[in-house]
C-alpha cells in the first residue's frame, strides 16, 4: 500500500524515523533546505562581505552543499568559487571530478581544481606505494587541507564551505571520545575553529545536521549524477567499526546520531576554554603555511616520502 506524506496528499518517497514523517519528494527537499539554511543562519555560516569557497569532491555531500550554497550566496549576493582537489587516484577520482566539472558548469559556479602533483609534488598512488606506517589516508588527509587553506587564502576566499553530513560528525565525536583525545573535539564543530589567524581560511560545514542517508536521497532526487563508487584506498579501521556501530544504534533507536551530535554541542564551549591555548600559531619555516611546530605536518610528511 502507498504511504501519503504527512505535509499534503502526495505519494511519500521518504520516511524520516526520528521524526516518523514520511515526505513526498517536494515536501522533503523543502524540508532538507530548509534545515541547511537554518544551520547556516544559526551559526552566521555566511554574512555581507564574505567571499566563500566551496570544496568540491564530486560525491554526494559536497554537490548537494554547492546547490544550496549556490541560492544562498546568490540572493546575498556573496561570491561563490568551487575548488576541487585531484590527489591523483586513478579510475576513482576522474570519474568523481567529472561530476563536480559538470554540476559546477549547470550551476554556472566558477571550479578551480588544484593538483596534488603540482602542489605538493606527489599523487595518493605514488604515496601508497611509498609510505609504510601512518596510512595512505593520512598523507592524503594532511596534504589536502594544506592546499585548499593555502589556495582559498590566496584566492582571497574567507570561508570555506565542507560537506561534512550528521553521520561524519557523530562518528568523529565518538571517535574522539573513544581514543581519549577530547582536546582534537575542541576544535571541531560546524563554523569557527580555535585558530584565528590571517592565515588560516574559516571552516564552515552547512550541513552537519543533515543525515548521511537524506543527503544520497537529496542528491538523487535533484539529478546530479552522482557516482556513488568509494576511493580505493578508504579502509580507516576504526572510522568503519564506529559507523557500522552508530548505524546498528540508529537502527535501534532513532534519533542516535543527532543525540551524540547535540551532546557535543553542549559540550563545546566548555573543551574550547578548557584546550584554549592564547599562544599565537607559529608559521612553518619551511612551507610558510600556520603550524604547531617548528616544520608543519605537510612539510615532515613530505619529507618522510620524498627526501
Ligand atoms: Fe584520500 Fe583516503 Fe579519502 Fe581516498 S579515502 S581520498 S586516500 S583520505
Ligand atoms: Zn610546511
Amino acid at each position: 500500500m502507498e504511504v501519503s506524506c504527512s505535509k499534503c496528499n502526495g505519494i511519500a518517497a521518504v520516511y524520516l524515523p526520528y521524526g516518523n514523517e514520511n515526505l513526498c519528494k517536494k515536501h522533503f527537499v523543502e524540508s532538507f533546505e530548509k534545515r541547511v539554511r537554518r544551520t547556516v543562519r544559526e551559526f552566521k555560516m555566511i554574512e555581507k562581505g564574505d567571499r566563500i569557497g566551496v570544496a568540491v569532491s564530486g560525491g554526494k555531500d559536497s554537490m548537494s552543499m554547492l546547490h544550496i550554497l549556490k541560492d544562498i550566496c546568490g540572493s546575498m549576493r556573496v561570491p561563490l568559487v568551487a575548488l576541487s582537489v585531484d590527489e591523483g587516484i586513478k579510475r576513482y577520482r576522474e570519474t568523481t571530478l567529472s561530476v563536480a566539472k559538470e554540476n559546477c558548469k549547470k550551476l554556472g559556479v566558477e571550479h578551480r581544481i588544484l593538483t596534488f602533483k603540482k602542489e605538493v609534488g606527489i599523487t595518493v598512488d605514488e604515496i601508497a606505494k611509498r609510505e609504510e606506517r601512518r596510512g595512505t589516508c593520512s598523507y592524503c588527509g594532511v596534504f589536502r587541507r594544506w592546499i585548499l587553506n593555502k589556495s582559498a587564502r590566496e584566492m582571497g576566499l574567507n570561508k570555506l564551505a565542507v560537506g561534512h553530513n550528521l553521520d561524519d560528525a557523530a562518528q568523529t565525536v565518538l571517535m574522539n571520545f573513544l581514543r581519549n583525545e577530547p582536546f582534537r573535539l575542541a576544535r571541531f564543530g560546524p563554523a569557527g575553529g580555535i585558530v584565528k589567524s590571517e592565515f588560516f581560511v574559516d571552516r564552515i560545514k552547512p550541513l552537519m545536521r543533515i543525515p548521511e542517508r537524506e543527503v544520497a536521497v537529496y542528491s538523487i532526487i535533484k539529478g546530479m549524477n552522482i557516482k556513488f563508487g568509494r576511493c580505493p584506498y578508504a579502509h580507516e579501521a576504526f572510522r568503519n567499526d564506529v559507523r557500522i556501530f552508530l548505524n546498528e544504534l540508529e537502527e535501534k533507536f532513532p534519533g542516535t546520531k543527532f543525540r551524540v551530535f547535540n551532546s557535543f554541542m553542549s559540550v563545546k564551549g566548555a573543551l574550547r576554554e578548557k584546550f584554549n591555548s592564547d599562544e599565537t600559531p607559529m608559521r612553518c619555516k619551511q612551507c610558510g603555511e600556520l603550524s604547531s611546530h617548528e616544520v608543519c605536518m605537510r612539510c615532515q610528511m613530505l619529507e618522510e616520502l620524498v627526501g
